[in-house]
């Protein structure tokens, strides 16, 4: 899951990222509207927190652009005190939920992990993947195989995820950086190697096959 932040004040922007980063997301930051406008428009976001006050172009009108546009990535809201945040007129340019500072880091993350829950019941999607005796619940982040529960990190959990929840097709090693890892990742990209070898001994040799010069791919036993 790959989280996009748009927010000016700099060190609640990284304390987030890293706090985020930690839940096992990948998470970029950027401190102005226009450039958050530019990073969210391509689209390949989960989800965006969006500060209101923000320099370039203020939060309302990079979430209304966003929705004209036809993008429907969840946007949640952030607004410096109460009485900033006009409820109504933040939602009619379709923000799915608002949070007014200073708010608890556990309360946002519970937000963002419900308007993502939100996001994949409405899609139809089933949040708990089944495949052969492999089990992965992506709401409650567990994973069996047969009736045994497996420990995973969070890192390694992300990974599998990207894999399962597109089972039976080949996910490159780029995609799989790029939405557990982020943009700024400067390091080995070759770290995914290690990831998939760590689920092969914990789930079995057979369950990730390597398609050669193409990625990964995910198939039941
Ligand atoms: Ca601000």
């Amino acid at each position: 899951m790959r989280l996009l932040i748009v927010e000016d004040e700099k060190r609640l922007a990284l304390s987030l990222a890293k706090g985020l980063t930690a839940e096992g997301f990948a998470v970029d930051v950027v401190h102005d509207g226009l450039e958050g406008l530019h990073q969210a428009a391509d689209g390949s976001y989960d989800l965006v927190i969006l500060d209101i006050m923000l320099p370039g172009m203020n939060g309302y009108r990079v979430c209304s652009t966003l929705r004209s546009a036809g993008h429907d990535v969840p946007i949640l809201m952030l607004t410096a005190k109460d009485g900033e945040y006009d409820e109504a007129e933040g939602l009619d340019t379709g923000a799915d939920d608002y949070l007014t500072k200073p708010f608890s880091y556990v309360v946002l993350v519970a937000r963002v992990k419900a308007l993502l829950r939100r996001r994949g019941s409405a899609g139809g999607a089933s949040p708990v993947h089944v495949l052969g005796d492999l089990k992965v619940d992506t709401a409650a982040r567990r994973v069996f195989l047969g009736e045994d529960e497996i420990a995973l990190t969070t890192k390694e959990f992300a990974v599998l995820e990207q894999l399962v929840v597109r089972a039976g097709e080949v996910v490159s090693k780029a995609e799989i950086l790029e939405h557990v890892w982020d943009f700024a990742y400067e390091g080995d990209p070759n770290i995914v190697e290690v990831y998939i070898s760590t689920l092969r001994r914990k789930l079995g040799a057979a369950l990730i096959r390597t398609v050669r010069g193409a990625g990964y791919r995910l198939e039941a036993r």
